[in-house]
């Protein structure tokens, strides 16, 4: 997923414009995806929290299993 594919109806907690680019993103675990926006109009950067549906299994999850095996 590119930034620039995200559908987005972000307004500017500064100056209330639309006209907000997504600097970046991070999904900090399974659900939360935090954004960060850039404001063209007054240059205000701020941060935004997605939480996400997707039934994106943990990594935990994945490597769960590999662990267990050691510990046989
Ligand atoms: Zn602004």
């Amino acid at each position: 997923m590119v930034p620039g594919s995200i559908a987005h109806h972000e307004k500017c907690p500064q100056c209330g414009s639309g006209l907000v680019h997504l600097e970046w993103y991070e999904r900090v675990n399974g659900q939360e995806i935090h954004h960060l926006w850039r404001c063209w109009n007054c240059k205000n950067e701020f941060v935004t929290v997605l939480t996400s549906d997707e039934k994106e299994p943990p990594v935990t999850e994945i490597t769960e299993p590999f662990f267990t095996s050691l510990l046989v």
